[in-house]
């Protein structure tokens, strides 16, 4: 589904240039969610803006669903990127004018679908993120937990193959980290839409069936399978 071949990063400006990331090679397998953590600084929000095609790499190729990335013109893009990929962040970003189900419902605009079309598609998946009783507040009638149920639905509306979250659970309490955790698993399990979900939280990591971790820009361990016990 990924696959990244050493992949450099380097930011430049006033005369400095920062290395970022320094030929990463990973491969992420279709249906596969995975956690992507490591120590602030390490590149991980870097690796994801490239994955998404947010920004260009300094060098090395990204191949999403078959498809080399590095040649493609910005229009090709941004296309691929809004019919492909998925983004939730850790600051929930919806419109606070908007209800539930009009946040939603937005990446729909650019599909050629009409409005009532879009809403009842909107309905649907918010009801799918257990937000069936919320569809018409706005985001500030609703928790941080169900803000990001909102963010993902609208994730999720144009039914991508790549879910990217960056620290989804950023801005929540634990116990409602824990419910968005079990939202993406099952998620996962039921539309097996390809997940990367980088996170700081040892204990949404561990819950995460594959567990990368990044330092200074490349990856320093990958771990696959259940984890029985962690040290936070
Ligand atoms: P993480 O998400 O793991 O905390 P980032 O990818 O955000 O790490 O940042 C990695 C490094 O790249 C940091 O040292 C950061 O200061 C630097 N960096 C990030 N974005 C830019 C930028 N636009 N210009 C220059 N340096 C940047
Ligand atoms: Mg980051």
């Amino acid at each position: 589904m990924l696959n990244i071949r050493s992949l450099s990063k380097i930011y430049s400006g006033n005369g400095l240039s920062v290395p970022v990331l320094r030929n990463l090679t990973l491969s992420i397998g279709a249906r596969e969610l995975c956690a992507i953590t490591g120590p602030s600084g390490s590149g991980k929000t870097t690796l994801m803006n490239l994955i998404g095609l947010l920004d260009r790499p300094s060098a090395g190729e990204i191949e999403i669903a078959g498809r080399a990335t590095s040649s493609l013109s910005a229009d090709d893009a941004a296309n691929m990127r809004n019919s492909v990929i998925g983004f939730v962040f850790q600051s929930f970003h919806l419109l606070p004018r908007l209800t539930a189900v009009d946040n939603v419902a937005l990446p729909l605009i650019y599909c050629g679908v009409s409005l009532s079309a879009r809403r009842a598609r909107a309905r649907q998946v918010l009801r799918e993120v257990g937000l069936e009783s919320r569809l018409m507040h706005k985001p500030d009638m609703l928790s941080g937990g169900q803000r990001q149920r909102v963010a993902i639905a609208r994730a999720l509306i144009t039914q991508p193959s790549l879910l990217l979250a960056d620290e989804p659970t950023g801005n929540l309490d634990t116990q409602s980290a824990n419910e968005i955790l079990s939202l993406f698993l099952a998620l996962n399990a039921t539309l097996g839409t390809t997940t990367i979900i980088i996170t700081h939280d040892p204990t949404v990591a561990a819950r995460c069936p594959r567990r990368i971790v990044m330092r200074d820009g490349n990856i320093f361990d990958d771990n696959r399978g259940e984890l029985r016990r962690y040290v936070s």
